[in-house]
């Protein structure tokens, strides 16, 4: 598949991504889905509501949100209501990688197995030192074994 992302997308995402660095920021891409072409028409930007519950190693800071969100399910309905009433649907989401590679984490995967379908992408926009990097998107593929890179196509603005 091909995620479609209009420039302003890009900008969108960006600004979140700074504006929450050190920490991870994570959103939603709602738009169409036209075959194997999908295009991002809103980005939704959410709160990252990681809490801390779990500590995920003994040596683990378990209130840090430098590695990990967590995209409440509530604010997914939220945002899925709006998008369906706009004749929309929910096509995607993104969060950062701060001073790390835009490649998913294990803890992305095992997240990402509650979120959307096979269609679905998962974008990762990596910031270094403040500032936006690469951005990638994925595709969980395999019943959720693993991802796959999937094509991204920078729209310029109309
Ligand atoms: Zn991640």
């Amino acid at each position: 598949m091909t995620l479609i992302l209009p420039a302003k997308a890009v900008a969108a995402i960006v600004a979140h991504a700074e504006a929450t660095y050190p920490d991870e920021c994570v959103g939603l891409l709602v738009g169409t889905l036209n075959g194997e072409q999908k295009t991002v028409l809103q980005v939704v930007t959410l709160e990252n509501r990681w809490s801390g519950q779990v500590q995920l190693a003994p040596t683990d800071d378990p209130t840090s949100r430098r590695d990990r969100f967590y995209l409440d399910p509530r604010d997914y309905l939220r945002a899925e209501r709006a998008a369906r009433a706009a004749g929309y649907e929910i096509i995607g989401c993104y969060h950062s990688h701060p001073d790390a590679d835009p490649i998913p984490s294990e803890r992305d995967r095992i997240g990402a197995q509650a979120i959307g379908g096979s269609g679905f992408s998962f974008v990762i926009q990596a910031i270094r030192n403040g500032v936006a990097a690469e951005l990638t998107s994925w595709l969980l593929v395999n019943e959720g074994v693993r991802f796959i890179a999937e094509d991204v196509q920078i729209a310029p603005v109309e």
